[in-house]
């Protein structure tokens, strides 16, 4: 480039002429570095010299930070409950255009009634009922209609001696709740499922309507497509600070007068757009405490409500996929075993997926989502060999890692705003069975902002004010 311009210095009279072509040539040249740049990046949509696409709107009403299916489910409720059309600017924000690690696409796709929580039953309820006339609420006009690929199938829930007074108890509240369960003796268990050894299993459930599996990625994305065809905003950006309104003392108890926008930094870019918002929807799932911290919540002083912190942190969970000609078949439930390690078929070729939660003290790294193959190995493989003796011969084919937004607390979600910072709203914490809840949480929380409270289901349970007041909710059904 500079030989040329050297070359092509002005002749009198010629300046102005010879300026404007220099400036085309160094246009050209640049189009030409950009091609090169990005034919060196393959697959990359990286672009250095290019301008800042889809920057976020200057002001907002709801800010959702996290476009996962929980993001999208409270934009969709929010435009299909809003009293008039256009009533609110919503503006989804998402980091990770890829969603290379988002929860939701690397789950396991499971939904179930079968948990012990009524809150919890009545959402999956709820969701089973959303995900069956799912084209009422998502269809797009002129679109092709929405596929989730559902496989209708029960989870079979296993308990040893020790833990069938808990099962048995869970089925009374399930079945207190409308849900469909039926309660299996060992005899009953062999003569359904001839190729399970029921050693050391003393009862099991099995959901007999409203279980099974389906894609996860189609779910967010008819959550997503929808919304946006009703006028929901989306930006590909990470949230990076919020902007707070300095607090208060009211009564000796610390007042934080909420959050008044946020920075958003664009992809690939140093450049960050500010948005003024009325409220901030975290839905930020295994990054949601960080995300909070930025509304301040949680940095105060400890022992102070404004030193409590969300409970809600990355925890790292294998899904293995193997295959086994003569394992089960078609006629597979949701199996999940005393030791906790399930799994359940995967398409019709043979394949079966599963997994298991680790210990507390085996918690492994979440510095990144590598595969501990020795953890299926060591650990899995001899219970599911032990329960399905066919699977002695399994082979294993691939494998993924993905991270549940883990509630340390108590295992459940986390619903409805910060008492201090009150225009930050959560819905996050979700520990393992979010996907399926996402549907019941996305209306409660839009039912809030919209209505003041919890409409369909009364989730207040699920508030921050728990981790204040120390009371749990505990879950004892998590996989
Ligand atoms: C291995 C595995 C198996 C599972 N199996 C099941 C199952 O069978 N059934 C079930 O119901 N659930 C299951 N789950 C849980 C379920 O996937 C999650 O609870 C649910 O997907 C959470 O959705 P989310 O939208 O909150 O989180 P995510 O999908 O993680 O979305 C959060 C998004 O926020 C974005 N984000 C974070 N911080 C920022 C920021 N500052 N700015 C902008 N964007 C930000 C992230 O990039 C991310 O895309 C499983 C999870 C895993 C990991």
């Amino acid at each position: 480039c500079r030989s040329r311009l050297l070359t092509r210095m002005p002749r009198r009279g010629t300046y102005r002429l010879t300026v404007l072509s220099l400036l085309t040539d160094l246009e050209k040249e640049v189009v030409k570095f950009r091609k090169k740049l990005k034919e060196s990046l393959p697959g990359s949509d990286w672009d250095p010299l290019g301008t800042t696409k889809g920057l976020p709107p200057e002001q907002a009403d709801v800010v959702i930070v996290g476009g996962g299916v929980m993001g999208w489910s409270v934009a969709y409720w929010l435009k299909a409950l809003e009293p008039r059309r256009d009533a609110l600017r919503v503006v989804v924000i998402e980091k990770d255009p890829t969603y290379s690690r988002a929860s939701t696409v690397l789950s396991a796709g499971g939904i179930r009634q079968q948990f012990s929580v009524p809150e919890n039953i009545q959402m999956s309820l709820y969701s089973a009922f959303f995900l069956r006339t799912i084209n009422e609420h998502l269809g797009v006009v002129n679109e092709p209609p929405v596929d989730i690929q559902f496989n209708p199938s029960g989870y079979l829930f296993l308990a040893s001696e020790d833990g069938a007074a808990k099962l048995e108890n869970n089925v009374r509240i399930q079945r207190a709740e409308g849900a469909e369960v039926s309660l299996l003796s060992p005899a009953q268990l062999k003569k359904k499922y001839p190729w399970i050894n029921t050693d050391g299993v003393a009862v099991a459930s099995y959901g007999l309507e409203n279980e099974g599996w389906f894609d996860p990625w189609s779910l967010l994305n008819a959550f997503r497509r929808k919304a946006m065809s009703m006028g929901v905003y989306q930006c590909f950006g990470e949230v990076i600070s919020c902007r707070i309104t300095s607090s208060s003392m009211r009564d000796l108890v610390l007042i934080q007068q909420g959050i008044r926008g946020c920075s958003v930094q664009m992809p690939n870019s140093l450049e960050y757009q500010p948005v003024e918002c009325s409220l901030v929807v975290n839905a930020a799932g295994p990054w949601s405490r960080k995300l909070a911290e930025m509304a301040g919540v949680g940095i105060g002083p400890p022992d102070t409500q404004e030193g409590i912190k969300l409970p809600v942190e990355p925890r790292k969970r294998y899904i293995f996929v193997w295959h086994c000609p003569d394992g089960p078949g078609l006629d597979c439930p949701i199996l999940v075993d005393t030791t906790g390690a399930y799994f359940r078929r995967e398409g019709l070729g043979g394949n079966y997926l599963g997994g298991l939660s680790p210990a507390e003290e085996e918690e492994p790294d979440i510095q990144d989502l590598e595969v501990d193959h020795d953890f299926f190995q060591e650990k899995i493989w001899p219970y599911l060999a032990h329960r399905v003796p066919v699977f002695e011969s399994l082979k294993v084919k691939s494998a993924w890692a993905g991270y549940y937004d883990y509630n340390t607390f108590d295992q459940n979600a986390v619903l409805g705003p910060h008492p201090l910072v009150e225009n930050m709203l959560f819905i996050t914490g979700f520990s393992g069975h979010g996907l399926q809840q996402s549907p019941a949480a996305g209306r409660a929380v839009a039912e809030l902002i919209l209505e003041g409270k919890f409409k369909t289901i009364n989730v207040e349970k699920f508030s921050f004010q728990r981790f204040i007041s120390g009371e749990q909710v505990l879950e004892r059904n998590i996989v």
